[in-house]
């Protein structure tokens, strides 16, 4: 029954549902009509009253075909409110002209359907079906006082109209306020995930360079070194330290220096996979985790790293500026410590200074040119 009347998708799940508590009020509302007429409180015949009660089960049950079929989707408001309370007034109001003298009775459940709509509704939309309800109760009095006055007590029913025209001001007031307080708690989680999302990129990111920051790669070397651990796959981390940058910045200043440093992290991003990660470990430091990746591998990679900034033309930015980068690399299996791992690759770094810079170390004796 379950599955046959929701959806999958969770928003439309959620729309039926709440079309099926309305049908359900409506049900115990059609209940306390047969009661009614079984007491002999209405004027027409039991062949007309079941058609009448078959006329607005008829459309409720169109409703709940509408969800199903997914054709609410259709409209500019998927949950169908407006269209489903103006159908449940319009089968109020024909029962409070049906009704004898005992129509007021029925008063209370126009606020229960109300209240369906109370969460959901505009104020203008709520107005225009407080009024329809209004407007339709007015009639129906008017018509019974002048074409049917035996069925009706004008005064009692005057006093009963002033009384559900107050009620119904006061609903529209605090239904309207609900829904803007409604509404602004909606924009504020939105604004809420927005802050988040940027906090959370905030704390991932190194603002300059777009890398990740030392933090999360360090969080994201943990959860390698687990991995490799359990699939018994190795890693490689290389730690790049830009030459002579210093430099850089004195001749060419500092601005210049920070661009050399986002060309660096463009060139970083577009040498290593998808499943790598790059990050800025502080200043002209920069680090890679290569993963399921061997010394072989890794050498390709950061060898191509290294050329590709010795060869980058910065001639747009200053004609004689060029800029080279020095490499350590040092895989986990070697030392089955991320701190041990990562000191190695920074050693073969300073190695590769020492060694003249522009350089990729991979071992304690050799470089790779
Ligand atoms: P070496 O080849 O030995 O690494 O020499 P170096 O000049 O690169 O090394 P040093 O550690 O002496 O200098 C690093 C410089 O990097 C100093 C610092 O001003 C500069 N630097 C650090 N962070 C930034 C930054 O965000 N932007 C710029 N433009 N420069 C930075
Ligand atoms: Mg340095
Ligand atoms: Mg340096």
């Amino acid at each position: 029954m379950g599955s046959f009347l929701f959806s999958s998708d969770q928003k439309q799940a959620l729309r039926m549902s709440r079309h099926l508590a309305a049908a359900m009020s409506l049900l115990v509302f059609t209940f306390i009509c047969v009661l009614f007429y079984s007491n002999n409180l209405f004027a027409i015949g039991k062949l007309t009253f079941s058609y009448i009660l078959g006329f607005f089960w008829a459309g409720v049950f169109l409703f709940t075909l509408t969800f199903r079929l997914g054709l609410n989707q259709r409209f500019a408001d998927p949950s169908l409110t407006l269209s489903q309370i103006v159908w449940g007034t319009t089968f109020l109001l024909t029962i409070t002209y049906l009704l004898n003298e005992s129509r007021g009775l029925i008063l209370m459940a126009y606020f229960g359907m109300f209240s369906f709509g109370f969460f959901k509704l505009r104020f203008r939309e709520f107005l225009s079906i407080a009024l329809f309800a209004i407007l339709g109760y007015t009639l129906i009095i008017l018509y019974l006082f002048v074409y049917e006055p035996d069925r009706i007590d004008i005064k009692l029913e005057l006093l009963r109209l002033l009384a559900f025209v107050s009620t119904i001001t006061v609903m529209l007031f605090t239904g309207s306020s609900i829904h803007r307080l409604r509404e602004r708690t909606k924009n504020q989680r939105t604004e809420l995930q927005e802050a988040l999302e940027l906090n959370k990129t905030l704390a991932t990111t190194d603002e300059l360079t777009g890398l990740y920051n030392r933090r999360y790669f360090m969080e994201k070397l943990a959860q390698q070194k687990a991995l490799s651990e359990r699939d018994d796959s190795d890693f490689v981390i290389c730690y790049c330290d830009l030459d002579r940058f210093k430099n850089i910045n004195d001749t060419f200043g500092h601005h210049t220096g920070d661009i050399v440093l986002q060309k660096f992290a463009d060139i970083l991003k577009s040498s290593i996979r998808e499943i790598d990660y790059a990050a800025r470990f502080g200043g002209e430091e920069f680090v890679c985790l290569l993963v399921q990746t061997d010394m072989e591998n890794s050498k390709k990679v950061t060898e191509r790293i290294r050329d590709s900034l010795a060869n980058y033309n910065f001639s747009d930015i200053a004609p004689s500026l060029n800029a080279t980068v020095s490499i350590g690399i040092a895989n986990f299996k070697e030392f089955n410590t991320i701190q041990e791992t990562l000191m190695c690759a920074d050693h073969r770094m300073y190695a590769a200074k020492r060694s003249g810079r522009n350089k990729v170390v991979f071992s304690d004796e050799k470089t790779a040119e």
